[in-house]
């Protein structure tokens, strides 16, 4: 098997402990929302990773016991005997790739509310849940030794279903750094006070997973190189700890310390490899190998990461996502081909959402096993032409894949520029990335000769139906409403004829009002506050009004909500929550309390509404009405001018329109993941 001579160095392998890994690509362990719910769609998934090239394929949290319960987040479970059968399953699959399997052994102490298995949390201390009005209990000693035969037990049985790699796991808030804080373990005997002792349990946990299974498999741990913060695990006790246990493990897997503005955070706050200056040190405190993320989607980078002495193995969670074959495509020197990751969390949002995992880029995520969708091959069709008008994510993604099942396939679009709402949503702050959703389906597609593209053709009925292709796509978009409907409003704001009033998509066309601009979110996703940061940056005095509580109140779904608050105080934008607009005279926005009858005035020269939009579906109405001439066209309508909805479901909808373009309806029933009595 030929290995493009760069990359080499990515391609060796490397022993972790009693096994040993084919090559340096690791996939971490991550959420999915499949967990113990849906074991055949994550044996599945996880196995096209392997598939894909990577040397070792993780689970994601795997709780020990029913004391540790995220319900309604679908965590992996290895409670007893009976999970053996789904976590097998897992390692079977991953291992007939070459892969080594995975598994970090989990236990959310004081975090976790137990709301499916209703008993008490422990914790180091007595401490509230993460989400619900109620508190741990706190450990005495036989919850510790208790703890640590669930550990035990939990490895024994991890090694039973076939896994290589058992992970111990005191980072992210979870009971084990309890033990670590400072603050918040209170102990009086040898598992607190000095640090040696916040790390005793951690130790004999190390000790006692090598002990139950260390013939066989790697105890790897993964730890946060900057610590957890002063209050509870400094930096310094973090190095510190490393000094103490750096060759106990036989891997180190390591996070930092800022969960959602560093080590998860978007591409929006953060650069690939932005974690290297915090945990580059780690390598000179153990000779064990050490494993950790960055969001690493280019060869380049991932090889200096080794050849500097900073990484042994090139982690990565969402890359792996958005392209379960970036190994194999690195392997093979085919960098264009590679889907990159751009950074948007939405994977982590709908397993935040108790969803299975997806993927703006990869729209294959979550469906290798319900709808057999393999992420590099598609079936081939019957060779027919297509029509697709539009070529935003869900044109360009169905113009790639019918390309790739061998149709003839015309690809139009009235704008001079192709990409549609993710050309114009790349060129936002932060939102650079995103115009790799773009960029990866151009790439593809410039290679297909069945496949062209005609730009600044805005396309009439009449010129679909004389252009004659068998099938069309029709994926020509939505826009943003100018009259305030949305969640808050059944009806268009009154009087809003006065004065200055703009979408998004003005703003993204290049409107820039100055003076004082009222920016209305009913939206409640990054738009609102993106446009708010972008006009503050170019000299406006903006107010940021929302309905909801917080500022981009679902990007806390994201992981940004905190960090997009942040940003926009440092701008100096005023935000006002929980408030409505309900009136706009060119002057003075009337505010409104969503909860009370209580309104007040502003002075605005400018209001812009972010409230919803509205399908630009006229085309397809005129092709598919009764009167139409085009009754036996076969036509669809895709992506967000049928339902306007994120980049994910544009590409998403794209994508299975041109999977199933064609193919018998039997083919595409979706299989049903579920336990059988
Ligand atoms: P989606 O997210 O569903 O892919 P976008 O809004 O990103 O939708 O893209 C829709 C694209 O459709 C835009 O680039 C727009 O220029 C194009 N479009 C809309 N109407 C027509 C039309 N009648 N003929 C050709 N292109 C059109
Ligand atoms: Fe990356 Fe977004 Fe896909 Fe997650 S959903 S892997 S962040 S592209």
């Amino acid at each position: 098997m030929r290995i493009e001579p760069r990359y080499q160095e990515l391609f060796e392998p490397l022993q972790i402990g009693p096994v040993t890994a084919k090559n340096r690509f690791y996939q971490v362990p991550h959420c999915t929302g499949m967990g113990h719910a849906l074991p055949r769609t994550l044996a599945a998934m996880r196995a096209m990773k392997a598939e894909g090239g990577w040397g070792v394929v993780c689970t994601e949290y795997c709780s020990i016991n029913p004391t540790s319960d995220d319900h309604p987040h679908p965590f992996a479970a290895v409670w007893d005997d009976g999970d053996l059968a789904n976590l097998a399953a897992m390692a079977d699959q991953v291992h007939a790739h070459g892969a080594l399997a995975g598994i970090e052994l989990w236990h959310g102490g004081s975090y976790v509310s137990n709301l499916a298995t209703r008993l008490p949390s422990i914790g180091v201390r007595s401490m509230p849940s993460r989400t619900e009005p109620i508190q741990s209990q706190r450990m005495d000693r036989s919850d510790i030794r208790a703890l640590r035969q669930w550990h035990r037990a939990a490895a024994t049985r991890a090694r039973l279903a076939g896994f290589d790699i058992i992970y111990v796991y005191p980072t992210h808030g979870y009971l084990l750094s309890e033990f670590l804080s400072r603050s918040l373990n209170d102990r009086s005997d040898e598992y607190g006070g000095t640090l040696a002792n916040r790390v005793r349990l951690v130790r004999e946990l190390i000790e006692e997973t090598r002990d139950a299974v260390g013939d066989r498999c790697a105890v790897a741990v993964r730890f946060s190189a900057d610590g957890h913060g002063d209050a509870h695990l400094s930096a310094d006790e973090a190095r510190d700890v490393l000094g103490m246990i750096g060759e106990l493990p036989d891997l180190w897997d390591l996070v930092v310390s800022d969960y959602y503005g560093e080590e998860m955070a978007t591409s929006r706050f953060a650069r690939e490899a932005s974690l290297e200056d915090r945990v580059a040190y780690v390598k000179r405190m153990t000779s064990k190998p050490v494993v950790s993320v960055g969001r690493f989607t280019s060869p380049d980078t991932m090889v200096r990461q080794i050849r500097r002495g900073i990484l042994d193995f090139i982690g990565a969670a969402r890359p792996s996502i958005a392209d379960p074959f970036l190994p194999t495509k690195i392997r093979e020197d085919r960098i264009d081909d590679i889907r990159e990751c751009i950074g948007c969390n939405i994977c982590y949002a709908y397993n935040y959402r108790g969803a299975a995992i997806r993927c703006t880029q990869n729209p294959t995520m979550g469906e290798e096993w319900r709808r057999g969708w393999h992420p590099e091959h598609v079936p081939a069709g019957d060779g027919g032409s297509v029509l697709i008008v539009g070529a935003g994510p869900a044109g360009l993604e169905a113009a790639h894949v019918l390309g790739k099942r061998g149709y003839t396939v015309a690809l139009a679009d009235a704008a001079a520029e192709p990409g549609g709402r993710v050309t114009l949503e790349s060129r936002l702050p932060g939102l650079a990335e995103w115009a790799r959703v773009r960029d990866y389906r151009l790439g593809q597609i410039k290679g297909m000769p069945n496949v062209s593209v005609f730009l600044g053709s805005a396309l009439s009925a009449a010129e679909v139906r004389e252009f004659g292709a068998d099938h069309v796509l029709i994926a020509t978009g939505a826009r943003w409403r100018r009259n305030g409907v949305g969640r808050c409003h059944a009806n268009p704001i009154p009087g809003l004829n006065a004065g200055s009033v703009l979408t998004p998509d003005d703003l993204m066309r290049g409107a820039r009002p100055q003076g004082q601009v009222t920016v209305f979110d009913d939206d409640h996703y990054y738009m609102g506050p993106v446009l708010a940061g972008m006009l503050a940056g170019t000299g406006a005095l903006v107010t940021y009004v929302t309905t909801e509580g917080k500022a981009g109140d679902w990007s806390q779904h994201t992981g940004e909500q905190e960090r997009t608050q942040q940003q926009m105080l440092e701008l100096g934008i005023e935000i006002i929550v929980n408030t409505t607009v309900d009136g706009f005279d060119g002057e003075f926005v009337s505010l409104a309390c969503v909860y009370s009858d209580r309104k007040h005035l502003r002075a605005a020269s400018t209001l812009v509404l972010v409230t919803s939009r509205e399908p630009s579906d006229a085309l397809y109405r005129e092709l598919v009405s009764p009167e139409s001439e085009s009754i036996d066209l076969k036509i669809q309508r895709i992506g967000d001018c049928r339902q306007p909805a994120l980049i994910v479901h544009a590409v998403y909808a794209g994508h299975k329109a041109a999977r199933e373009l064609g193919e018998m309806p039997e083919h595409l029933a979706a299989k049903r993941d579920r336990t059988v009595i």
